[in-house]
């Protein structure tokens, strides 16, 4: 039963033994009714946007994602993957007063991650990680980095090239187990971090953090369909999987802004 479980005893229910997300292991919000318990609501500022009350969710992972890394402030950081979660982790690192530097193979992505004022950018695929970091940071290295690609490549290069006493976040799902050095993780003092999900407290962050502008939300907007044209967002999704970010399903036609697709109409 939730809430009887010894994560939820502690207060971490968001790692529940029985947790089952909406939208993934119980029905979401494509449906015409959803329930939920009022607990699990939390109010966006009446001046939100759709976009930017979308967006939360995403947010939300990033700033738990930075919690889990504890103090950031002052510290060199590396996210890999500049998709929707590392773009908002590196976000929420750099509101959170890290020097940021982001890695990815997509140049659109990177562009992004550019247009939300992340300045130090990286192709993965061009320069070694440890390249990249004596390129931004010199010859400080990098405290702390998050692993958004859940790739084995990017994340062994990170164990190899973080500084001494360096903490990485894995926010990235594997689907293959992945090799890493953790003989590393025992000479130098590393600490390996997981990070799952969000709880309550995250959400009012990531909606504290849109509010004062420290979240950019507009270049994440990639897409908009109607909803009658719902299988078409997932194959848009699935064509352009690395030159989108967000897609939106709008609920009413006057929301659909210039990013809307023309040739689904
Ligand atoms: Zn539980």
């Amino acid at each position: 039963m939730s809430g009887q479980c010894k994560p939820c005893r502690r207060g971490d229910y968001h790692i529940c033994d029985h947790l089952k997300v909406q939208g993934f292991q119980a029905p979401g919000c494509a449906q015409q009714w959803f329930v939920t318990a009022v607990e699990k609501v939390v109010p966006l500022p009446e001046d939100f946007t759709f976009e930017q009350g979308a967006l939360v969710e995403p947010a939300a992972v990033a700033v738990h994602a930075v919690v889990r890394a504890g103090d950031v402030a002052g510290q060199n950081a590396v996210v890999l993957g500049a998709g929707p979660i590392g773009n908002l982790v590196a976000q929420v690192a750099r509101a959170s007063d890290a020097d940021v530097l982001v890695t990815d193979l997509s140049d659109f992505r990177l562009d992004v991650a550019r247009r939300c004022g992340i300045s130090h950018t990286s192709r993965a695929d061009r320069e070694t990680l440890w390249e990249a970091t004596a390129r931004a940071f010199g010859s400080s290295g990098f405290d702390v980095a998050w692993d958004c690609t859940g790739c084995e490549a990017p994340v062994d290069a990170a164990v190899g090239s973080i500084a001494k006493g360096g903490r990485l976040v894995v926010v990235g799902v594997f689907a293959e187990k992945p090799r890493v050095d953790l003989g590393l993780v025992q000479d130098r003092e590393l600490s390996l971090l997981g990070t799952l999900m969000y709880r309550r407290n995250d959400y009012q962050r990531a909606i504290e953090l849109i509010v004062a502008g420290k979240i950019a939300t507009g270049p994440l907007d990639s897409a908009h369909f109607r909803f009658e044209d719902y299988a078409a967002a997932y194959e848009f999704i699935e064509r352009q999987s690395d030159r989108s970010m967000k897609v939106f399903i709008d609920l009413f036609d006057d929301s659909i802004g210039p990013g809307f697709n023309g040739e689904q109409n």
